[in-house]
């Protein structure tokens, strides 16, 4: 395994068999080279310093059904609210003042977010604060919305591929959801000029390593700018409530290798590693990643954004948790990054 593992970090990349070797056999040691030789790569490119994103959850309706998640919209018990453009505005306003210069708007996939309210938000957030970034992560969208969406200022967008396979995604979705429409939206997406991130969770159900491999073979070739992982998480009321969480360690394998492979991209550690492991995103980040994205969703709302159970949020203001993260960082010998961040090649 260690000879894969070095001619990985030698030339960045390897076969597919050769991936689904390492994922399924790495023994303890070439877990920790693995790991440390990421960490080294994402120092010589980013210096020991971790980009911030504010992450906004703009609302918790959703008129999809997939089956992982707690916003389902079979899911009679989730609680639902919608952020109006005017909190949006005043979280953002908050935000920048604590020093956030990238907006994250996400949400459930919610009709009442046309463009008709969005396009006018983003415009405005934009003229507000300029040298702000904004993310959206709204899920799928038509391509003329994607297209005046990115006009009105938006640099990135992140939509996950959820799983590179095609009957794992329809085994994880509903029949009304589509593999080819969910590749064609991002494909759109790259297209249009945005910084794009894909991803997918690690562990499940139904997952096996293989299709972690297929995962891995389309992030090489789309190669977004972003690549998001983290552990499936049960929800208590989806129909995967009783199924086991993704595994930590495969995880930041995982992590590890996308390091590797994809030297210069934007891999956040995840609040879903957070809520897998009080560590995990300190770990996160000793396995390579480079971004967290701290809540900046107002305190009365967050709890309502329960895509799985438990999911880590600290309750803390902008500006206060901004605090705690930097000393949490400052343990393992980091500090945050205040800049924009954006993708470099
Ligand atoms: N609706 C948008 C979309 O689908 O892209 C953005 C919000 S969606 C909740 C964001 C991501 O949460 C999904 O891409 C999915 O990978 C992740 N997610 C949902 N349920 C999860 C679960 N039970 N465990 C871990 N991650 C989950």
């Amino acid at each position: 395994m260690y000879e894969l593992a070095e001619r990985l970090v030698r030339e960045g990349r390897l076969s597919a068999p050769e991936y689904l070797a390492l994922l399924t056999r790495c023994d303890d040691s070439t877990w920790f080279f693995l790991r440390h030789e990421a960490v080294r790569t994402a120092q010589e490119r980013f210096g020991c310093a971790i980009f911030v994103r504010g992450l906004i959850e703009i609302s918790s309706y959703c008129r999809n059904d997939c089956h992982y998640c707690g916003l389902r919209r079979s899911n009679r018990r989730a609680e639902r609210y919608r952020l109006s453009p005017e909190q949006i505005l005043a979280t953002c306003e908050a935000g920048f003042e604590a020093g956030f210069r990238t907006f994250v708007l996400q949400g459930g996939e919610d009709p009442w977010w046309s463009d008709e309210w969005l396009v006018p938000l983003v415009k405005e957030i934009h003229r507000r604060w300029p040298e702000a970034a904004i993310t959206l992560s709204l899920g799928e969208r038509s391509e003329t919305s994607y297209r005046a969406l990115h006009e009105a200022g938006a640099a990135r967008y992140l939509l996950r591929h959820e799983a590179a396979d095609r009957s794992l995604y329809e085994q994880l979705h509903p029949a009304e959801m589509s593999h080819a429409g969910r590749l064609a939206c991002i494909e759109q997406l790259k297209a249009i000029g945005f910084q794009t991130g894909m991803g997918m969770m690690v562990g499940a159900p139904g997952q096996r390593v293989e299709h972690l491999v297929e995962d891995l073979l389309l992030l090489e070739r789309i190669e977004p700018q972003m690549i998001g992982i983290g552990p499936f998480l049960p929800h208590r009321d989806t129909p995967y409530g009783a199924e086991p969480a993704g595994d930590l360690r495969l995880t930041l394998l995982l992590l590890a290798i996308l390091r590797l492979r994809f030297p210069q991209a934007l891999i956040p550690s995840t609040t879903a590693l957070a809520t897998l492991h009080p560590e995990g995103r300190l770990q996160g980040i000793l396995s390579g990643a480079n971004v967290v994205m701290p809540n900046l969703s107002p305190e009365s709302v967050r709890s309502k954004y329960a895509i799985y159970d438990g999911k880590a949020s600290s309750g803390a203001e902008a500006a206060e948790g901004l605090r705690l993260l930097a000393e949490e960082l400052r343990g393992i010998g980091y500090g945050i990054d205040f800049s924009r961040g954006d993708y470099q090649r």
